[in-house]
């Protein structure tokens, strides 16, 4: 994972447009003074925590130092923070950052994203990023549903004619949020669609059309897959890559955007000792391993609880 964590790290912004941009997903684009010096990171699936205001609030609370670290310290007035991708970022005195927000019931983001107004304010923090293909993969092969499709998007547009072919894999609910993907470009090499198959709700449809793709692909050598969405399909498809086929871990990157049915996830992981297990991650970086190998492990022992 690439994170920066210079002195202050967080924006406010504020919507300046939104556009409903297909069935089920909003676009918002923010501006304001903060946002001229945010510096983006320049990788497709760079993502933000994004800070809502409380009920009555016009701003979200801001972030203060204590023990030499920036965040909500006091939970009273700590507000909710979600994860959303980059779609784009324009730099300048007039900077403008764009985020496509998932439609769905239930909590503070949905919600907030289906109402948002001109002149509303957020607090953007903990900019990161998890796409990296090793050098010399000749093909990368980008997953994802409706939740990294924006990040995907940018993957599509930003491959290089020297680059990788990158081919793209989604899954949605409707054909119509397909047009939130952009024309294929350079090298990438079109797009199979599994639409009408959920929202990486029915276990099983991209691993699938991924295990189904591997053969061909590799015949062209080494090559890197990305996905993002749902964690239990997440999930799968490292197991798919690393368990099946053997995958080196730096040629795989899996990251769960989002949990089905979230409410029970964080029911059981508070009945089955969620902290502790977390302890896992933390002692195999202090064994110097890297996030990602931490976090594999980490999610193993979660797997063994049940989670
Ligand atoms: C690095 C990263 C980047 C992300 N980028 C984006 C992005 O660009 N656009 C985007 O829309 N999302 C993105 N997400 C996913 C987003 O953070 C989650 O969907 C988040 O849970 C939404 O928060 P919420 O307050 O709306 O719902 P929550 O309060 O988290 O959950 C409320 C209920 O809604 C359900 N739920 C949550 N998300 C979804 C969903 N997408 N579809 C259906 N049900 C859902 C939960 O299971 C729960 O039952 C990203 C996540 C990560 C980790």
């Amino acid at each position: 994972m690439t994170e920066v964590t210079t002195p202050n790290p967080s924006w406010y912004a504020e919507v300046m447009a939104t556009e409903r941009l297909s069935p089920h997903l909003v676009r918002i684009v923010f501006g304001g003074p903060e946002l001229a010096r945010y510096q983006p990171l320049g990788i497709p699936d760079e993502a933000i925590v994004l800070w809502f205001p409380r009920p009555g609030q016009k701003r979200p609370a801001p972030v203060t130092l204590e023990n030499d670290i920036w965040g909500h310290h006091d939970p009273e007035t700590a507000p909710e923070g979600r994860n959303y991708t980059v779609r784009s970022f324009v730099p300048g005195e007039d900077a403008r950052m764009t985020v496509d927000f998932v439609v769905h019931p239930g909590g503070v983001a949905g919600e907030w994203a289906q109402k948002a107004e001109i002149g509303q304010e957020l607090l953007i923090t903990r900019p990161r990023s998890w796409f990296a293909p090793p050098a010399g993969v000749k093909w990368i092969l980008a997953a994802a549903d409706l939740t990294g499709l924006p990040a995907l998007a940018r993957v599509i547009e930003e491959c290089t004619e020297d680059g990788p072919a990158v081919y793209a894999m989604v899954e949605t609910v409707d054909a119509d949020d397909l047009a939130a993907l952009p024309e294929t470009q350079c090298h990438a090499r079109g797009v199979d669609a599994s639409v009408g198959t959920g929202n990486g709700l029915n276990q099983g449809a991209l691993t699938a059309l991924i295990a189904a793709k591997l053969p061909e692909l590799s015949q062209q050598g080494p090559g890197y897959v990305w996905y993002s969405g749902e964690a239990a399909q997440s999930r799968e498809i490292r197991k798919l890559l690393r368990k099946e086929h053997g995958w080196p871990l730096d040629h795989v990157a899996t990251v769960g955007y989002w949990r089905a049915d979230s409410e029970l996830w964080d029911e059981t992981y508070d009945r089955v000792g969620g902290d502790q297990l977390v302890q896992v991650y933390y002692d195999a970086i202090k064994r110097g391993l890297s996030d990602a190998e931490a976090s594999e492990l980490l999610d193993e022992e979660y797997e063994k609880a049940g989670l």
